[in-house]
């Protein structure tokens, strides 16, 4: 999805995205990403608006879903994201006329430059998505995790591991149960 920036009229554009699931997943895989998957397909409203010296705005929502999985309990869980974006891109200049490549990085994130006369919208959308999935991937904050002793999640289950060890009221009580 690749806008010409000449072709950009006074009045803007209104662009509605869609890629479907599998389509979507192929497109993030390519970035090498695999802690998450797509859960549905994508939707995009974007607006592009072209202003003077060729600074282009792009603004709009996107929604997907994603099934992540949370590093403490292992669980697969849906995480809907709704983004709103809004970069602000330069014409990219050089000296000598060679144009060299810049890489969107976490700093220049809602400001970047665009070489020759296209910006990719697909790509901006792509990295807005693999940039909302957080570092530290959880189902919930507060998590329990998985029982080191037996392995059982904690959050949906209980398990006597740490009582046996720890607890020396349920120790009391499972002797006393056990007499009986
Ligand atoms: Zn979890
Ligand atoms: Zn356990």
């Amino acid at each position: 999805m690749k806008i010409k920036v000449s072709e950009i009229s006074e009045d803007g554009l209104s662009l509605t995205i869609r890629k479907d699931k599998n389509h979507l997943e192929k497109l993030l895989g390519k970035e090498g990403e695999d802690d998450f998957i797509c859960n549905s397909s994508l939707l995009a409203n974007m607006r592009v608006e072209k202003f003077r010296a060729g600074t282009v705005i792009i603004s709009g929502k996107v929604k997907v879903s994603l099934l992540l999985r949370c590093v403490r309990c292992l669980d697969i869980f849906e995480k809907s994201l709704n983004i709103n974006l809004n970069y602000t891109f330069l014409p990219f200049f050089t000296k000598g006329g060679s144009a060299k490549e810049v890489e969107l990085t976490g700093e220049d994130l809602e400001f970047a430059f665009y070489h020759g006369d296209e910006i990719n919208l697909l790509n901006i959308i792509l990295e807005e998505i693999i940039l909302a999935v957080p570092y530290k991937i959880l189902c919930q904050e507060e998590c329990l995790g998985l029982c080191a002793v037996c392995g059982v999640n904690l959050n949906f289950n209980e398990c006597r591991c740490r009582d046996d060890r720890c607890d020396p009221r349920l120790a009391l009580l499972k002797n006393f149960r056990s007499k009986n």
